[in-house]
């Protein structure tokens, strides 16, 4: 029997691991598995990878070039093998490309900036689509510094590859994040339930760059659904111009739950102590839909009422409008008549106040009606909206709520290829 030594075996050891690598990681030529570590004890396999001699393409502009040097080697975090962490190492080749200068080639196994390889990118963009930043590092043990370079990149990418960012219906919406006074402005698809950007501020300093950049397409928007009250109707005149303003129903009802509510403090300060106790806990029945005020509630809800009878009124003329905008267009212009006289009408300012508001943007109330610019449009992305900022104690700057934003909304191709 022939007994080789120890030497021999380690060798053919090594070799067959080389072997299996170079099998499953397959990587495209010229590149090939040209070194395996692995470590036992720290659970870890690191492979190494190098290139025959060979062109390669410029990163930035895929220009085809020779090779001009070498970059330092560095690793990248690869799917595990098994539980092994498993590490791709290698010296990118350096390109002296006629465009761009020296700079890094494209490399077949990772997107330029991360360092993760593109199956590890791959799995953790679909693992932040399915769950929050903490639940992706903890399923992953890829850091959360990692995770955001990586929704950064996959939400640039889906940016570049979109065909186009207008569309016939469109919707603008102020967002307020963090502390007071920080908003966005978010610029949504109607018709497809998209985010398309979102700009920093509310203010037209802001948002007027997008739009002016995107100036010969809007002229074929044919809605745009805007907050009544943030001032973006003049932006949506001059941008859009053949699109028909409308004030969709989310914004024109809080108008009239706001006077609501100041009726409601006004008749809570003229009332004794027993009866402010009463009509404790009771204050937000009077902003649901008759429909919506849940059954627990109703009780209570009744015994306010009886209370503060100007609120109950208010909110009677509240609940009147929401019954008017379910009216054919022809009808809701009457019944918008009849309301508007009843809500002058009523001996409560703030009511009364709220009629004349949504008497003077009735041009785009009645657009909103006759376009079918419903809440479901609008509140599906708000909803949405929402559970991202509430998931996004984390985030540290307004730059990753709005990556965050798009990366959820903005049905994006965010997956390298
Ligand atoms: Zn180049």
């Amino acid at each position: 029997m022939v007994s080789c030594c120890s030497t021999c075996c380690k060798q053919r050891k090594i070799m067959d691991l080389v072997a299996f690598y170079q099998r499953i990681l397959s990587p495209p030529p010229p590149w090939y598995v040209s070194r395996v570590e692995c470590y036992d004890n720290e659970k870890r396999v690191d492979v190494w990878l190098e290139h025959a001699p060979s062109k390669f393409r410029c990163e930035h502009c895929m220009a085809e070039c020779s090779v001009y040097d070498h970059a330092p080697e560095r690793a990248w975090r690869h799917l595990n093998s098994c539980e092994y962490q498993t590490f791709i190492h290698a010296r990118i080749p350096r390109v002296k490309c006629p465009l761009c200068g020296v700079v890094n080639a494209s490399v077949p196994f990772a997107t330029p900036g991360l360092s993760v390889t593109l199956p590890l990118e791959e799995l953790s963009i679909k693992a932040l689509q399915e769950c929050t930043m903490t639940g992706a590092e903890e399923l992953l043990g890829v850091t959360a510094r990692k995770l955001q370079h990586i929704q950064e990149a996959a939400v640039e990418r889906g940016m570049e590859r979109r065909q186009s960012d207008v569309s016939e219906m469109m919707g603008l919406d102020e967002k307020q994040v963090f502390a007071r006074h920080k908003y966005f402005t978010i610029i949504t698809d109607l018709k497809d339930a998209k985010v398309l950007e979102v700009t920093d501020g509310r203010k037209l300093e802001a948002t007027t760059p997008w739009f002016k950049e995107r100036k010969h397409d809007l002229k074929f928007t044919e809605v745009v659904a805007v907050d009544m009250n943030a001032g973006y109707s003049n932006l949506a005149h001059s941008f859009m111009p053949n699109a028909d303003v409308c004030f969709d129903r989310f914004h024109v009802m809080q108008v009239l739950d706001n006077a609501v509510d100041s009726t409601r403090k006004e008749e809570q300060g003229t009332m004794t102590e027993d009866q402010r106790k009463q009509m404790f806990g009771a204050r937000y029945c009077f902003l649901y839909g008759k429909e919506n005020l849940p059954e627990r509630n109703r009780e209570k809800f009744e015994a306010a009422k009886a209370i503060a009878k100007k609120t109950s009124r208010a909110w009677s003329v509240k609940e009147a409008f929401r019954d008017i905008w379910e009216l054919a267009p022809p009808d809701f212009e009457d019944g918008f008549k009849r309301w508007y006289w009843w809500a002058t009408h009523s001996r409560l300012q703030y009511v009364a106040a709220a009629g004349k508001t949504l008497k003077r943007h009735f041009t785009g109330i009645l657009n909103a009606v006759i376009h079918g610019v419903t809440n479901a449009l609008t509140e599906g992305l708000n909803n949405k909206i929402e559970a991202i900022k509430r998931n996004a104690c984390g985030y540290r700057n307004k730059a990753n709520f709005r990556t965050a934003i798009l990366f959820h909304c903005g049905k994006l191709d965010l997956l390298p290829h």
